[in-house]
């Protein structure tokens, strides 16, 4: 089992998740299988409950995980699948270990951070890192060096190295290189302060990765080097990038990957590396040819991370029709002040993404309803279709329409809960969670774009449209195209004589990767470049038999 750790010092936001997912792209372009872990030293059993103001998205995985957005990170750039057990929080860890200890299983002996948490967090790591099946795992630590919250996992790290051995571990210490002063001088100190923190947990880094704006000087290098004990080469810059998909090659031009794969003995490998599809991929988005616009309207838009697979899916959709997708945040309470109108001036296209209770629910309505009437090109996700459902019920059905979770008493809950969802008390992991296979019609925007009857997608609610109403609905155009459960829950819907107005339960954003985009994005990228630029494909997928408007 080989171990790349990755930790961070300084301050946090640093991109780490970033240069950990890089580092295992530039592995596997070697002919390399590598798999990633990630720490969170948060006290939460999962990332599923806490609020994307928070800690930005959470992330959904095939298993239903709910976990840590780096973990999409990983995904995306090295395009594996990860399970639930590939986030190690302190909760799951104190869970655990609290569980073995009202068993019995410690035998009397008093339970301590040491060797009993920092057993049960090698033994997590390990287990993740072998059922992997990878060459190699990359264990990404959360939080930065010196909070008391990650000692543990830093001292578990530490033992872990020692163990397998210095051949098969490695440590990349991310830190901070800031530019001060009138002349723009890089500083050291700060990487000089967090190394010797690092190394007083009896941490040695291998590589120093500087997060800098401008490539860091020879000698700035040279004086990290010296201070951190480190060889000079092995002091990398990440300077600013045009995107974080243009990382992997900034590292590997400076040694990384060979670096890594020398000290590992990492092999036999493949010849040559392959970042060809990567580095074309990459070029397509720092040099796209047009750019259009859409309007995110959702209820945590003042923290672009809890919207982040979105953003990614339209970098990945982008790119494969040469456009750059800005995204324009507005916050859906704007509607209720603002007319629609001036809101979405200028925007090609609109999307309403997931979310949780009453607030902001009226404007995404009115979002909706703007978009519906004036032909913008339209995708709802998870609340997003569940709030275009209700429009069309309250518009177009004339139904006294609303969902269970904002209205319990409403006269047409048009929105519900399913019996299994009846009944669940708890918040921790009780959604309809994970992949979930999907049937398409073939008659439909979804087959074009999906090019399959059966596609798995991922899912994370509890409310589901209500089979009493799905003909009321698609008599007013609203058209149930893919469902799931024996057809049970309704799963895409796509409005008759629209260009594009499509909404899916599922998140289509989890499971889009460079260079295979969530075919949902990619047809609201299709159908806003054709409202922008009055050409291409998105329209004409559907009848326009003129019963919707
Ligand atoms: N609140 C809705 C539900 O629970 C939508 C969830 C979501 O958007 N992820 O069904």
């Amino acid at each position: 089992m080989k171990l790349i750790f990755v930790t961070g010092g300084v301050i946090s936001g640093l991109g780490k998740g970033i240069t950990a997912s890089s580092i295992g792209r530039l592995l596997e372009s070697r002919g390399l299988r590598v798999s990633a872990i990630k720490i969170d030293p948060y006290l939460n059993v999962d990332a599923g409950t806490m609020n994307p103001f928070e800690h930005g998205e959470v992330y959904v995985l095939d298993d239903g995980g709910e976990v840590d957005l780096d973990l999409g990170n990983y995904e995306r750039f090295m395009d594996i699948v990860l399970t639930k057990d590939h986030n190690i929080t302190t909760g799951k860890i104190y869970r655990s270990v609290i569980e073995k200890e009202r068993r019995g299983d410690y035998l009397g002996k008093t339970v301590q951070i040491v060797p009993h948490i920092t057993d049960e967090i090698k033994a997590r790591i390990t287990a993740a890192a072998r059922d992997s099946g990878a060459d190699a795992a990359i264990v990404e630590v959360g939080g930065t060096v010196g909070d008391i919250e990650s000692m543990p996992f830093l001292e578990a790290a530490r033992q872990l190295a020692r163990d397998i051995g210095r051949e098969d571990s490695l440590f990349i210490h991310t830190t901070l290189v800031p530019v001060m002063g009138p002349v723009g001088e890089q500083k050291t100190k700060p990487t000089q302060h967090s190394v010797k923190e690092l190394m007083s947990l009896g941490i040695r880094p291998d590589i120093v990765v500087g997060r800098c704006q401008e490539p860091m000087s020879e000698d700035i290098r040279r004086k990290i080097s010296m201070f951190c004990d480190v060889p000079p080469e092995a002091v990398v810059s990440a300077p600013n990038a045009a995107s974080i998909y243009e990382v992997p090659r900034i590292l590997d031009a400076q040694g990384v990957t060979d670096r890594i794969i020398g000290q590992m003995k990492l092999g036999p490998l493949t010849s040559g590396s392959d970042m060809t599809c990567w580095n074309a991929f990459v070029d397509r988005v720092i040099n796209p040819e047009r750019e259009i616009r859409v309007a995110l309207v959702g209820k945590y838009t003042a923290l672009a991370d809890s919207y982040i697979s979105h953003l990614e899916a339209f970098v990945h959709a982008g790119a494969e029709r040469g456009c750059r997708v800005r995204v324009a945040f507005i916050d859906s309470d704007e509607f209720m002040v603002h007319p629609a109108g001036e809101l979405l001036e200028g925007a090609d296209g609109v999307l309403i993404p997931g979310g949780f209770g009453t607030r902001g629910v009226g404007g995404m309505i009115e979002a909706a309803r703007y978009s519906r009437e004036n032909g913008i090109p339209f995708l709802g996700v998870c609340l997003g279709f569940q709030i275009a459902t209700l429009e069309i019920a309250r518009h177009l059905a004339g139904l006294d329409a609303d969902s269970t979770e904002f209205d319990p008493g409403c006269a047409d809950p048009v929105v519900f809960l399913m019996d299994e969802q009846k009944g669940i008390g708890g918040k921790g992991a009780s959604m309809r969670l994970g992949a979930i296979p999907v049937s398409i019609a073939r008659d439909s925007a979804a087959y074009r774009l999906y090019g399959r009857e059966e596609v798995e997608e991922r899912h994370r609610h509890r409310y589901e449209v209500n089979p009493d109403y799905i003909g009321r609905l698609e008599g007013s155009g609203w058209r149930f195209v893919g469902r799931s459960d024996s057809d049970r829950r309704m799963e895409i819907g796509e409005l008759r004589g629209h260009p594009y107005f499509v909404a899916s339960q599922f998140h289509p954003e989890f499971r889009s990767r460079p260079g295979r985009p969530s075919p949902l994005h990619l047809g609201l990228v299709e159908a806003a470049m054709a409202y922008r630029y009055g050409e291409g494909p998105g329209t004409g997928a559907f009848p326009r038999d003129g019963r919707a408007q």
